[in-house]
């Protein structure tokens, strides 16, 4: 943001003979405004301003995390943006769209057992919970939509009728409720490879509807209720949510052929259900299909891969594969 001078302020006042310039004190125009400001009217101040907006809203929030981690995942790699202070980096969008995705779940489920609409929630940016001494454990939250509470997120409490412990383990446990008995319908499991209406998307969750992913929520759901859920980095597939993992990853380790003509799709010594392509026609660097959540370092350790196999995720490659098999070529150097 610049700070701001409105040069339009001479039309206003007109009998003024030399041109006043008003300086609108303690305020900034969007750099994209005075971009785009093809007559002008906006002065480019010297000073940049880097400035977020916000307003305070009193109501009741629920957060909730787990107490223990299982180390195998990296739940903590999680792209948590400004509140950080960090850039932005791309290996750590997927863990960021995995809680996003257990939140819309959460919220959806829960508006569902209280019989209200899901706008009655906002689904708040999932973050990490430091404090010292402790060690970092992340956590999703939800909070009423209404200033001042509405008393919804007071149901969940533990005490309550529907205490939210016992909603997780519905979520994922539960055959017959939602959302195991609409996303696990044989049609919606094979065209629905992240989410769509029938699942996780509405109308006012479009802004995430790139990030969000079923399988991803409840995996990361589980994650948090059980520390020693493996989400596959075992090579054991039984939990509902990864099921059908190893299949879409071997799908996608072939789709690479489309960006890298001649490539050789392989899979993993001793580990077939983790598949291998390489990343250019020599066949010299690899790149391996890992789960979103698996901690990349400790699986590369565990399988004994040296620098010639760089770990790609199947949420990017199914999402942004251009950019990510640019950025495994790049690694693989
Ligand atoms: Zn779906």
């Amino acid at each position: 943001m610049e700070a701001a001078t409105d040069l339009a302020a001479t039309r206003n006042i007109w009998w003024f003979k030399a041109k006043p310039r008003l300086k609108l004190a303690g305020q900034a125009i969007g750099s994209e405004v005075i971009a785009d400001d093809q007559r002008s009217r906006y002065r480019q101040g010297d000073e940049k301003v880097i400035a977020c907006l916000a307003s305070p809203k009193v109501t009741n929030s629920l957060q909730i995390g787990p107490i223990r981690l299982n180390g195998n995942l990296r739940l903590l790699d999680m792209d948590v943006g400004l509140a950080m202070r960090n850039r932005r980096d791309p290996s750590r969008t997927s863990v960021r769209a995995a809680a996003i995705s257990a939140t819309e779940i959460l919220v959806q489920r829960a508006a569902f057992d209280l019989d209200i609409a899901p706008e009655e929630f906002d689904a708040l940016a999932p973050n990490i919970m430091t404090s010292p001494g402790r060690p970092s454990l992340p956590y999703i939250q939800i909070s009423d939509a209404l200033p001042n509470g509405s008393g919804f997120c007071r149901h969940l409490l533990g005490d309550s009728r529907i205490p939210v412990s016992d909603l997780l383990a519905s979520v994922l446990d539960d055959a017959a409720q939602w959302p195991r008995n609409t996303v696990s319908d044989e049609h919606h499991m094979n065209v629905c490879g992240s989410s769509c209406y029938k699942c996780l998307q509405r109308y006012n969750n479009r802004n995430f509807h790139g990030l969000l992913d079923w399988r991803l929520g409840l995996s990361y759901l589980r994650a948090f209720v059980d520390p020693n859920y493996e989400c596959g980095f075992d090579g054991k597939y039984e939990d509902f949510e990864i099921s059908d993992w190893s299949s879409n990853a071997h799908r996608l380790a072939k789709e690479t052929r489309t960006f890298i003509p001649g490539n050789r799709i392989s899979c993993v010594d001793g580990r077939a259900d983790i598949p291998t392509f390489s990343l250019d026609d020599r066949h010299s660097r690899w790149g391996a299909v890992v789960h979103p959540l698996w901690d990349q370092k400790r699986l590369f350790a565990k399988l004994g891969l040296d620098n010639t196999f760089v770990a790609v995720d199947s949420f990017e490659l199914s999402r942004r594969p251009l950019h990510v098999l640019q950025r495994a070529r790049h690694a693989a150097r």
